[in-house]
């Protein structure tokens, strides 16, 4: 008899989830929750963020246009929906599970320069197609997944994400049974008519139908829900089960959508499609349920000011611009059972009307996030002194730790013009100043990629409020900035009372700065960006121990 030596089965099985009819509608947000749900049922999954702009990342982007850059340890700066993959999925992500057209076309063309295609003519299909997949694999086998949950950015229509969705249709061709898409779409209520409307969806269907593509399941987002008469009309028109479209109304809180979602028995659907079978249950929609019900059942509430210059194109952008602060402090207080309100102040308002920081006093704490440039920086300023003589707990994230430091040494030291370089180089302190290194990029015009990024080391001294909220000797946090402070000062500085509670390893850089609480209930500033890393389930100590502060003040 002859043995037929069998081909060992791929094992491996890829989500992809595409927009229909308009952007903003949660792709981010489904993945993620679809992620959840499949870890909750024993798999491995890694997420993966396609984003089919040009840019090479995002960090050149303006975030009050684009949301905010969110940085891996690895510093890749990329889309705010790496958080949402991150805080969901309780998961450190690496560069390989972020990609743009801009990356993936500039290796391509570099690859041409360096005779990779040897002496072929290169192609966007398949050379551009090849190398996509060939990421995307890649980005599995290093997280040894078993499913990997690949979002298309974009709506199905635009031009620029062809090349991903085509790349997708190729993998679907040659293993039919280990890929499944997903479309996202939305379902409006015209005003007039009062009722909600399939035939967008139904459109982006047949235009995904177009390049050869149709979708396995529906995600059916709107005000409301769908009910059974339009569900069964999407799967009559887009030949599906009705069990595969997904009702997703809008809800009180993303971090309902996982349990949302099971409601409509999601993962049965995905799981049948990619032939598969749940591999173990192991808890993870409970544990996630118990956070869910922290939220709801929140005894206390804290307002909290959010100080900083950036309000010049309307409040409405700023909860992307900073969703990661937003969600770093949710997290905190929830598990200190608060619910916080945030407020965003202009800080150019004191600028213009400086007795208006007076208003402060109504806040239990108050917060001043990264950010760059000299606009509203004065005010920023006025509000910190503020927070330092009224003993309201402060917390500064990294601009916000810089301005700290500055006001430090106007109002304490006495060094009326000390200041940032990145705003005057020319002030007698400099108290702020910029690394040699950093100093050769911006002379050299390297702005993309070139701050100090990513994850860096820092010691913690013993006896600090920073040691008493991170329980540990060294920490690693995420770095965005260019600046830090100058080692010329730091000695005067520390006589003068503030306490760098946080160094860099070699003892170059300052990454802590706080008052003792001898003088103040909590007063903090942090170079790094430690709302990159919380979690729903495992909040942030530094948040955390602000939070406690602002409730322990608030209760005197
Ligand atoms: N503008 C400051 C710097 O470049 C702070 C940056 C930030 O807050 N992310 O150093």
């Amino acid at each position: 008899m002859i043995k037929k030596k069998m081909k060992k089965e791929r094992k491996h099985k890829f989500i992809f989830v595409v927009g229909g009819v308009m952007s903003g509608v949660g792709k981010g947000i489904a993945s993620s929750s679809i992620g959840k749900i499949l870890q909750s049922k024993g798999f491995v999954v890694n997420p993966v963020k396609v984003d089919p702009y040009l840019n090479v990342d995002a960090g050149t982007m303006n975030p009050v246009e684009h949301g905010e850059v969110f940085v891996l340890d690895s510093g890749l700066e990329t889309d705010q929906d790496m958080g949402n993959y991150e805080r969901f999925l309780e998961m450190d992500l690496g560069s390989g599970d972020y990609m743009t057209s801009g990356m993936i076309y500039k290796h391509v063309i570099e690859k041409e320069r360096n005779l990779g295609f040897k002496g072929k003519c290169v192609e966007a299909i398949p050379h551009v197609t090849e190398e996509i997949v060939k990421r995307w694999r890649k980005a599995a086998d290093s997280h040894s997944s078993d499913i990997s949950l690949i979002e298309i950015g974009g709506t199905i229509g635009d031009y620029q994400n062809i090349l991903f969705i085509e790349s997708a249709r190729i993998l679907k061709i040659k293993y039919p049974q280990d890929v499944m898409f997903i479309m996202v779409s939305y379902l409006p209520i015209p005003g007039s008519l009062g009722e909600m409307k399939t035939r967008p969806t139904q459109n982006a269907v047949r235009q995904l139908n177009s390049y050869g593509v149709q979708p396995d399941m529906i995600i059916a987002r709107g005000t409301q829900s769908l009910d059974s008469k339009r569900k069964e009309k999407i799967a009559f028109a887009c030949a599906l089960p009705v069990e595969n479209i997904i009702s997703a109304p809008d809800i009180k809180s993303v971090y309902d959508v996982p349990l949302n979602f099971e409601k409509d028995k999601i993962s049965s659907v995905i799981l049948k499609t990619l032939h598969m079978r749940t591999k173990a249950h192991n808890g993870e929609l409970e544990a996630w349920k118990k956070f869910v019900d922290k939220r709801e059942n929140a005894k206390h509430t804290l307002k909290i000011a959010v100080v900083g210059k950036y309000f010049d194109t309307g409040d409405f952008m700023l909860s992307d611009a900073y969703v990661s602060v937003i969600e770093a402090v949710k997290f905190s207080s929830y598990w200190k059972d608060a619910r916080t309100e945030l407020t965003w102040v202009n800080s150019k308002d004191y600028e213009v009307d400086p007795k208006k920081v007076q208003e402060l006093k109504n806040f239990d704490g108050i917060i001043v996030p990264g950010g760059f440039g000299e606009s509203g920086i004065e005010g920023v300023i006025m509000a910190i002194e503020f927070a330092r003589k009224n003993k309201i707990p402060y917390l500064g994230l990294c601009y916000g730790m810089q301005l700290a430091v500055i006001e430090y040494c106007r109002n304490v030291i006495g060094w009326k013009d000390a200041h940032t370089a990145e705003i005057n180089p020319q002030s007698t302190h400099v108290v702020i100043d910029i690394m040699p290194e950093q100093k050769k990029n911006l002379e050299e015009g390297k702005y993309g990629a070139s701050m100090r990024l990513g994850a860096y080391e820092a010691m913690v001294s013993l006896g600090t409020v920073a040691h008493k909220a991170y329980k540990a000797d060294m920490v690693s946090e995420r770095h965005r900035h260019r600046y830090e402070v100058n080692p010329k000062y730091i000695d005067a500085i520390e006589k003068a009372g503030m306490i760098f509670s946080g160094k860099s390893p070699n003892g170059i850089l300052m990454e802590i700065a706080e008052l003792p609480v001898s003088v103040h209930p909590f007063f903090l500033g942090t170079q790094a960006h430690p709302e990159f890393k919380a979690r729903p389930l495992h909040p942030h100590p530094l948040f955390t121990a602000f939070i406690e502060a602002a409730l322990k003040e608030k209760k005197k």
